[in-house]
């Protein structure tokens, strides 16, 4: 149901299952076919060396360079990300959805444990399978309250009043649609694809991407009062962005992926990037920051800091760049050969807090707008009938700890928040509270209308997959490119079909 779902999309998960050592998996020289370096080891290198390996049967000598000491990029826990730190909850990215085919197929392939949201709300108390609502700041505009409505009927009903056919058109026909295009063109029939550009307008969806989300759900139906009060409640916790400040597809994205059930990994997703690597064979050297790849014509000297300090340099015939290049502090020197120039991209700034507190939120102007006095968790809108200005985008419940009553609650806001700020939004003096753990992230772009991509060939035998994440931002489009680069540089070699599994079929 998409209310269960949208509720769902603030949870996060438990238990962390072992780390990485310094050390590569497996001695990279048992595959002796070309040398490929991957410059980082999150969602999308991962996915490229797994899929390298999958389509060519062990063909590459992969090596994976990554500047942390863990596996997973912005996927990670607290405690996979600061192992000082004894927390299990997801740090970064928390959840996926059932269209997501890549992560779903690995968490198969590799024994994990998916769980659905739902599940994880029944380890709740009562008092927390109370309502998300949608706040503005003095007053809550809806509220998504799985358990006030017996049933799915009564639950489209009374979204249908309220927000007219525009309900109904979005959950039942432009969302699935979109979903179904997309993997129809992106995953199956054209997989891989060199030019994001063009098989983007041969499906019409730079229509999606040209356009914000408001502009493109007005044109297809959709009132501006469901897209800013409903759809932007998930662009602002999933992309930090308000509906007329991010593109018709991810605005598509954030509503519609919300009603197709969401999932995450039991004791971390990304548990599955470390599965990639560690079955790709590659050799993962942690701690190893990448400075400058120089072009040699078709081959690059790719010179690092290692963990001990030390410069060092090697050669690579393929070099795979997976990691926002601007935020990577690389430097591409072209040596006269010809590389197009990656454009810069503006990330998002995003403050993820953990808070344990001793009781539910209960600040007073919460409790006080609420009908029945409980403060529901939080998606925070930008609609504001009293023009004030939330810099906060969600609050949500991830843990409560029954032998001492704690609740932890996870909060994305744009600043870094402390006590008076919890006191002011979210709690009131009789709560005992502690931060736990803050990060500042830089998540996702800031996804302006874009209808021109980079390819992912930036150069001979040298790729760039985080093109990818101005048309979508989220592990499973990383690992969509990571798959679709290893496709195209598999071309030839594969001793597989180059396809992915299609768990429709
Ligand atoms: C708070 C938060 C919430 C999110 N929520 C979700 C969600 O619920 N669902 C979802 O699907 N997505 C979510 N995302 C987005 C998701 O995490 C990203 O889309 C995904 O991780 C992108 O994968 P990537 O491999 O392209 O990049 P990254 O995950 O950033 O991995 C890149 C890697 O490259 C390394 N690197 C960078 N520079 C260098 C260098 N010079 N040398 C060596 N290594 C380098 C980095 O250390 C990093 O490990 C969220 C992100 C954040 C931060």
């Amino acid at each position: 149901m998409v209310v269960d779902s949208l509720f769902l999309i603030l949870l996060a998960a438990y238990t962390v299952i072992g780390q990485y050592s310094n050390s590569s998996s497996t001695d990279s020289n048992f595959f002796n076919g070309p040398k490929i370096a991957i410059i980082g080891a999150g969602p999308g290198g991962s996915s490229a060396a797994y899929h390298l390996q999958k389509f060519t049967s062990n063909g590459f000598n992969i090596t994976i360079f990554e500047k942390n000491n863990y596996v997973g990029g912005r996927s990670t826990t607290i405690e996979n990300f600061d192992s000082s730190v004894n927390s299990d909850l997801e740090l970064g990215a928390s959840i996926f959805t059932s269209s997501n085919q890549i992560l779903l197929n690995a968490v198969e392939t590799f024994g994990l444990e998916a769980i659905s949201s739902d599940e994880i709300f029944l380890e709740y108390p009562t008092v927390l399978e109370a309502t998300t609502g949608i706040w503005d700041g003095t007053s809550f505009l809806d509220y998504l309250n799985p358990s006030a409505y017996s049933s799915a009927i009564l639950e489209y009903l009374y979204y249908t009043v309220k927000y007219g056919f525009s309900f109904i058109k979005f959950v039942f026909f432009l969302g699935p649609k979109i979903i179904d295009l997309f993997l129809q063109n992106y995953y199956y029939s054209n997989f891989p694809y060199k030019s994001l550009t063009d098989i983007t307008k041969d499906i019409g969806f730079d229509l999606l991407t040209g356009e914000t989300g408001l502009q493109y759900l007005r044109t297809h139906g959709i009132s501006d009062k469901f897209s800013k009060i409903f759809i932007e409640a998930t662009t602002r916790v999933n992309y930090a962005s308000n509906i007329d400040d991010i593109t018709g597809l991810e605005a598509l994205v954030s509503g519609a992926g919300s009603s197709s059930g969401a999932y995450q990994v039991y004791g971390g997703n990304y548990q599955i990037f470390e599965n990639f690597i560690e079955s790709s064979g590659s050799s993962l050297r942690l701690n190893n920051t990448i400075q400058t790849i120089k072009s040699l014509g078709s081959t690059y000297e790719i010179s690092s800091l290692n963990e001990n300090g030390e410069y060092e340099s090697e050669s690579f015939d393929k070099v795979i760049i997976a990691a926002p290049f601007h935020l990577s502090n690389i430097t591409i020197d072209k040596n006269g050969y010809e590389i197009s120039d990656i454009p810069d991209v503006e990330y998002r700034e995003l403050y993820v807090t953990f808070v344990k507190s001793s009781t539910p939120l209960n600040n007073a102007k919460l409790v006080s707008a609420s009908p029945d006095g409980t403060a529901p968790f939080i998606l925070a809108t930008s609609v504001s009938e009293t023009g004030t200005t939330l810099d906060y985008y969600s609050v949500s419940i991830v843990d409560y700890d029954d032998t001492t009553g704690n609740y932890t609650y996870k909060i994305f806001s744009e600043s870094s928040i402390d006590d008076n700020y919890l006191l002011e939004h979210f709690f009131d003096s009789s709560s005992s509270l502690e931060i736990i753990f803050q990060h500042h992230w830089n998540p996702y772009p800031h996804l302006t209308p874009i209808t021109e991509f980079l390819d992912f060939e930036i150069g001979e035998n040298l790729y760039y997959l985080n093109t990818i994440e101005q048309f979508i931002s989220t592990m499973e489009t990383a690992a969509l490119a990571g798959a679709n680069v290893a496709g195209l540089i598999s071309k030839g070699l594969n001793t597989t079909a180059i396809e992915l599994p299609n768990s429709s079929s």
